[in-house]
């Protein structure tokens, strides 16, 4: 059966710390399967373009420094309405604001290092997951 799909990137606080195993459980744990997986560390021109749409805003520079502070787990996660049921998992981006039982909430330290991000729209999924994956690197 035909699942969609999210791209998710564990981000550098969270592999730093030591957060990926606990992080990837959770993920597990809610139902999603993991279709791709890859250790990376982005350059400044990679991150920039990923988060092109920030582009301008106050919190840019801050965030590009730190996606690129050191490796991040990117993947490919499947489940039906996948976008959507990994944004509920991971909560919001301000980890105050962020619901028990999220992601964030247990792993964030900060609105910008907030541990996982998720896609926010099946078309932005399809091209993250383009953005990181070739064809034979997925498993569905
Ligand atoms: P992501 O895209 O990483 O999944 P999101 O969709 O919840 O997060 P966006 O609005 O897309 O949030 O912001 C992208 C990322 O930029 C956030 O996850 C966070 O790391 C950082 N960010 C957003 N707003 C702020 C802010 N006000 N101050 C510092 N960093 C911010
Ligand atoms: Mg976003």
């Amino acid at each position: 059966m035909y699942k969609d799909y999210t791209l998710a990137i564990i981000k550098p606080n969270a592999v730093r710390t030591g957060k990926t195993g606990p992080i990837l459980a959770m993920i597990n744990e809610a139902g999603f399967e993991i279709a791709a997986m890859r250790m990376v560390k982005l350059t400044i021109p990679q991150a920039s373009l990923f988060y092109e749409v920030h582009k301008g805003k106050d919190f840019f520079n801050g965030l590009i420094k730190f996606m690129t502070s050191g490796p991040v787990v990117v993947m490919i996660l499947l489940h039906t309405n996948a976008v959507e049921e990994f944004r509920r998992l991971l909560g919001s981006t301000d980890p105050e604001k962020a619901a028990e039982g999220t992601i964030r909430k247990a792993f964030a330290v900060s609105t910008r290092m907030n541990a996982v991000h998720g896609s926010d729209s099946n078309e932005n999924a399809e091209k993250e997951a383009n953005f990181f994956f070739s064809g034979i690197e997925r498993f569905y």
